[in-house]
């Protein structure tokens, strides 16, 4: 079965009815990059910075940062990478970050929020993600965004740093492109004015789903309904993914699910062409999409959408999945 695998890794993850997806590798650390490369990912959809910085004993600095960056970038051959600002609180705490002691860390000083709050620690790496998008195809992404407010403040540190840039004569790619993403419930009505201040998406179904569902991503004791397939949560992807095929806006889905067969059936109905995942993860998903027809995934998509729990959709789903 592992050789079968291996010999798809120069094919494309193309339905049976001839739709192409796009399969990226999640990353944190700059040994996942030979992973991605050795499991045939196209891109990386997502490199969580925030690993570098908690492996230290302080903030790295931004010639360490621009450093990392590039080699990341480098390291890719060409495939296009999607560096997300630092995403800290929540579960992951930096040992040299005084945090405020909190009852819910997840609904608290977390990502987005916490960086725009330590705003000179924030634009180091703003800055440093800039000066490596001169060495490849770069994309810079923003977490947890859940009102205009942030992507405006966002949008306006970046542009003034590539001014200093530019003031320092001092190389990037003055085209990057910049992405939210869209992992709080908030963000998902208010779409539309969201995306009048950014290129692109990715969806984050673990906070999604955490935030959507009131369950805790790490709680064993309520995994039980931390459930891709809870009509609700098929709801607001489909919703996120029709948003962005209407504004012509670049979707990307990352998180757990997007490994999941059930779910990339699902997605591909939705119109989604790009999912990004696990770097061992994308043999398997390659199989599966080219086993699967997107005609098919459409109608499912639309029967699942009627219905009223994760079960029925399940049941539903193992009756027509290959
Ligand atoms: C997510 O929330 O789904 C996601 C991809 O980001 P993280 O798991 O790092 O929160
Ligand atoms: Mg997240």
């Amino acid at each position: 079965a592992r050789k079968k695998l291996e010999g798809l890794r120069g094919l494309p993850a193309e339905t049976a009815d001839g739709v192409t997806v796009d399969l990226g590798a999640n990353i944190g650390l700059l040994s996942d990059m030979m992973l991605a490369r050795q499991y045939g990912a196209d891109l990386i959809g997502l490199y969580r910075t925030e690993f570098p910085f908690l492996l230290r004993t302080s903030f790295p600095s931004e010639e360490e940062q621009v450093a990392l960056y590039r080699r990341v970038i480098e390291k890719s051959e060409g495939r296009s990478v999607t560096i997300r600002t630092f995403d800290v609180g929540g579960d992951k705490f930096l040992s040299y970050l005084d945090y405020p002691k909190e009852d819910n860390p997840f609904l608290g000083w977390r990502s987005i929020r916490l960086s725009l709050d330590l705003e000179d620690v924030f634009r180091v790496q703003i800055r440093s993600i800039l000066r490596a998008s001169a060495f490849g195809n770069t994309r810079i992404l923003f977490p947890m965004i859940t009102s205009v407010d942030e992507i405006r403040r966002v949008t306006a540190l970046v542009a003034e740093e590539k001014e200093n840039l530019d003031r320092a004569g001092i190389a990037y790619d003055r085209e990057i492109k910049l992405g939210i993403m869209v992992e709080v419930p908030a963000a998902v009505p208010i779409l539309d004015r969201l995306l009048r201040y950014a290129d692109y998406v990715n969806i984050g179904t673990n906070d999604l789903m955490q935030y959507l569902l009131a369950v805790d991503r790490n709680n064993k004791k309520v995994a039980v309904h931390f459930n891709a397939l809870h009509p609700a949560v098929v709801a607001t992807v489909d919703r996120i993914v029709t948003v962005c095929n209407q504004f012509g806006k670049n979707l990307c889905i990352c998180g757990e699910a997007a490994a999941v067969k059930e779910s990339i059936f699902l997605f591909i109905g939705m119109g989604a062409r790009q999912i990004s995942m696990v770097p061992s993860a994308i043999p398997e998903a390659k199989r599966f999409i080219r086993s699967v027809r997107a005609a098919d995934a459409e109608k499912a998509l639309a029967d699942c959408l009627g219905m009223e729990d994760a079960a029925e959709i399940k049941a539903y789903l193992d009756g027509c999945l290959p």
